[in-house]
């Protein structure tokens, strides 16, 4: 494996595969790797000759009083992880070498970047977009790879990649959660052991609120104030938002009908701790 902080070198070495015909799959992550970025990295090794894992804790989706700073970082580990994976290549970039002095371009990706987490995070979907942009144009993605657990900034940039007719195909990979159901994050490592085991209910109110759909229930209010009730349960909870959507668009709807995709998607505050999560509903 091996490891490359400057944009053209990492540019240059792709470009030399690609004219040699092989397929090059990529992975964007923030580090601090988890099983979650295992099972993108391993979905890249299965589909694609040449793998970048990519690591970089971007400043321009974090808030001014976000976690930017203290965000946990390990690289050594990281590296360490990425080599087990059997990772080509680990682009590790500075922040001055992606945002050099002046910079002033930036991707808005419209509608979908304005709801839910756009709500709460202001700038933060632009942050995204812009920086996978540019992570795309260094890197030369035939496949890069994003988990559903961010099923709202996956469909932002299904968005910018079909907008702007980008040559990469997106693949999305599959929640992995720990035994007890909570979503891996790299943003777990702040939970204390009693916060840890409350961030539970994340993942308990999702599953209960698909059963109770199951069951019939058709009902946004009923199913939503069902799930906001579980988590009110908890005394160190604070809820950002609990919504059920169109998959695609991240509207949210009233109603529940047949034979229609839903996902239900929430954020919630454990102590001082921000963790999203989201359920995928095939009312079929
Ligand atoms: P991050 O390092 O948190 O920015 O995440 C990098 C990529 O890993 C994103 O595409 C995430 O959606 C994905 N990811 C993070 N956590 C998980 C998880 N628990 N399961 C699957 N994918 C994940």
């Amino acid at each position: 494996m091996v490891e490359i902080v400057k944009p053209v070198q990492m540019q240059r070495v792709v470009s030399d595969a690609k004219r040699r015909g092989k397929s090059i799959g990529v992975v964007p992550t923030m580090g601090y790797l988890h099983d979650g970025h295992v099972a993108l990295m391993r979905e890249a090794r299965r589909e694609n000759d040449i793998v970048v894992l990519t690591i970089f804790v971007n400043p321009t989706q974090f808030g001014p009083n976000e976690d930017f700073e203290k965000y946990p970082r390990d690289i050594d580990r990281d590296k360490a992880i990425a080599e087990k994976e059997n990772v080509d290549f680990i682009f590790n970039p500075s922040v001055d070498d992606i945002y050099p002095e002046g910079f002033s371009t930036y991707i808005d990706v419209e509608g979908v970047s304005e709801l839910l987490e756009g709500e709460w995070r202001p700038g933060h979907f632009r942050g995204v977009a812009t920086v996978v942009m540019k992570l795309f144009q260094i890197t030369l993605p035939d496949r890069a790879y994003f988990g559903q657990k961010d099923a709202q900034q996956l469909m932002v940039i299904r968005k910018m990649v079909r907008d702007l007719h980008m040559p990469v195909s997106i693949k999305d990979v599959p929640t992995v959660r720990e035994p007890d159901g909570l979503a891996m994050s790299s943003r777990n490592a702040y939970l204390s052991t009693d916060e840890r085991k409350d961030a539970v209910i994340l993942f308990t109110s999702l599953r209960d609120a698909r059963d109770q759909i199951a069951q019939g229930e058709r009902s946004r209010d009923v199913i939503v104030n069902g799930i906001r009730n579980a988590i009110n349960t908890i005394r160190n909870a604070r809820i950002d938002y609990v919504e059920i959507v169109d998959p695609e668009t991240f509207k949210s709807v009233e109603k529940l009908e047949d034979d229609r995709e839903y996902c239900i998607a929430l954020a919630v505050r454990i102590g001082k701790t921000r963790l999203i999560d989201n359920i995928f509903i095939n009312n079929k």
